[in-house]
């Protein structure tokens, strides 16, 4: 072949022949899942047929089982039908399962019947690293992934969705009545093959809109409003591309910035992130050992109360605050705008009045809110800028110094060792 590197003769014998481990690198990963598999005790921790069985056909070892799904969990190998070409194919998962290749049925319902097992056998890998001193950092980022539901979209109710489906089955049997109206005008005698089937399809129209109006009641008694057929767990959520959606769920991971290790984990069906910090904030802290935690997350868990939760926990939190303020949209000043005075309990408003505290009131959430104003607005040369009403008022939740202080350490401090979440 000249000169070209040159691979090995398929038909050639070696005097002494290599063996499966030789393949298998010193500092291979797969090493490392291996001796932790091995380590367990898997009857404790749950796993089925974790002793074997009298009698019948002899099963495949859990601790390999285990293992085959641990390689899919970090080669980013999750389908089990993938999995079971691997384990026929790859020399990493041959040397991993001692030459066995079990069929994807056969992992899919390990998987499934060893749910809380697998849970358990993370806590444990968790202790593992505890041990090992890897979250001495205490810094964790909390951010959730949607995983995506054996649920069509279609088989997902909520009042919004059967509202559409509504108006668009009446929009569809008014197309159809007309396409009749002209037909019978054209035809009044004998029913035409067309309008036989524009019946049957009107037939089925009002067969969707009965059921509709039957879902509309479910959906009424749901408790958040929302009702999947396939899956009853499994809700519908918005996603990052804009006005998408997915019917499925929110996993919650809260991972160590140090050493990119889980630290914890949670399968939701919450549709958004904001009632998600201080669960997952307080689990890390259960986990890394470390009440000291610092944690961060991004703007779609900013909540006061989530956030005071994970203080009086003893977390340091770090979560950057949306602002969504409809002055600021309509071109006025934001709240933003407005300082807030500790010392005079008071704020400063974009005039340099001072707005003092007037009352407070208890707003539909239960939150106790403090309200300012001054009543220098209606002679002030910038009102147009700041409010159509009479005065600008200004509200304090009684517990936003929290907020604030939290707003002041983002703001000087960008974390320097902040890592990409997501
Ligand atoms: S309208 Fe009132 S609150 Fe607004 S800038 Fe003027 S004085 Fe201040």
């Amino acid at each position: 072949m000249g000169r070209y590197v040159e691979g090995w003769n398929r038909s050639q014998s070696f005097l002494l022949p290599e063996s499966v481990d030789d393949y298998v690198g010193e500092d291979n990963p797969v090493r490392v899942v291996d001796a932790f598999v091995d380590e367990l005790d898997l009857a404790e921790l749950g796993f089925g047929r974790a002793t074997p069985a009298d009698t019948g056909r002899p099963a495949y070892h859990p601790a390999m089982l285990l293992k085959l799904y641990l390689y899919g969990y970090l080669n980013r190998v999750p389908s089990s039908r993938r999995l079971e070409r691997e384990a026929q194919r790859n020399l990493e998962v041959l040397w991993l399962t001692g030459r066995l290749a079990p069929d994807f049925k056969t992992i899919a319902d390990f998987r499934r019947d060893n749910g809380p097992a697998i849970k358990a056998t993370c806590r444990h890998f968790v202790l593992l690293c505890r041990k090992l001193d890897l979250f001495s950092d205490s810094l964790v980022a909390i951010d959730g992934s949607k995983f995506k539901a054996v649920n069509a979209r279609d088989k997902t109710y909520s009042q919004s969705v059967i509202q559409r489906r509504m108006e668009q089955v009446e929009a569809s049997v008014a197309r159809y009545m007309a396409a009749l109206d002209t037909a019978d005008r054209h035809d009044p005698g004998v029913p035409t093959a067309k309008v036989r089937r524009l019946r049957e399809k009107l037939d089925r129209l009002r067969e969707q809109m009965r059921h509709l109006r039957e879902m509309e009641v479910v959906v009424a008694a749901a408790p958040d409003g929302q009702v999947s057929l396939t899956d009853p767990d499994a809700r519908a959520m918005t996603t990052s591309g804009r006005g998408t959606t997915v019917v499925g769920y929110n996993v919650q991971a809260a991972v160590d910035t140090t050493h990119h290790l889980i630290v914890a984990h949670e399968v939701t069906n919450a549709t958004s992130d904001r009632a998600q910090l201080a669960p997952m904030g307080l689990q890390a802290q259960e986990a890394t050992g470390r009440t000291t935690l610092t944690v961060l997350a991004d703007r779609g868990y900013f909540a006061g109360r989530q956030i005071v939760a994970c203080e009086e926990a003893g977390m340091v939190t770090y979560v950057p605050k949306p602002y969504t303020s409809g002055a600021k949209a309509d071109g006025r000043f934001g709240k933003q705008d407005f300082v807030y005075v500790p010392g005079q309990d008071a704020y400063r408003c974009p005039a340099g009045e001072t707005m003092k505290w007037w009352f407070n009131r208890v707003d539909e959430n239960g939150m106790t809110l403090r309200h300012y104003w001054t009543t220098k607005c209606p002679e002030c040369p910038i009102k147009a800028q700041c409010t159509p009403a009479k005065m600008r008022r200004v509200t304090r939740w009684e517990h936003e110094g929290v907020l604030d202080a939290m707003q002041k350490r983002l703001g000087p401090a960008p974390l320097s060792r902040t890592p990409q979440i997501g």
